[in-house]
């Protein structure tokens, strides 16, 4: 099996049995995302202790890189800073982005499987969806937030 494999693999699980899916109620702060390119939905639930991300949880419905994307999330970030969870998002987009990526997969854990979507300029919405509605999550924005 190669890499190409093993990050379909973890896509395609978490797509399947999405973890920490569910409404978190009740929630410090939550926000909506919508994706109009794919039609994707997501509402990103945070509990906060102090600066860290305590709990994490999504619902919502799309494509199967956005939920898997919002799944992969949700397990990172647990236990994370704001300041950190902004650092991790600079460095996923930089994979989703760039080829040439200056970032440590050992940093990304399974949030490496993601490289793949770069091959998908298209779908680089889908994997980040879930990513600018956690951020307007942190905000506490109240207003939706859109890719676009
Ligand atoms: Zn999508």
């Amino acid at each position: 099996m190669d890499l190409k494999d093993l990050y379909r693999d973890v896509i395609v699980d978490h797509n399947r049995h999405p973890r920490n899916f569910g409404k978190l109620d009740p929630a410090d702060a939550h926000a909506d995302g919508f994706n109009p390119l794919c039609g994707d939905r997501l509402t990103v639930y945070v509990n906060l202790d102090g600066e860290n991300i305590e709990e994490a949880k999504f619902e919502g419905s799309g494509c199967a890189i956005s939920v898997a994307s919002a799944s992969l999330l949700t397990e990172a970030v647990k236990g994370k800073s704001r300041a950190e969870v902004r650092e991790l998002f600079d460095e996923v987009h930089a994979v989703l982005t760039q080829h040439d990526a200056n970032v440590d997969p050992s940093r990304l854990g399974k949030l490496a499987a993601l490289s793949g979507v770069r091959e998908f300029p298209a779908r680089v919405k889908c994997a980040s969806l879930c990513w600018h509605t956690l951020n307007a999550a942190l905000d506490r924005a109240t207003a939706p937030v859109t890719t676009e």
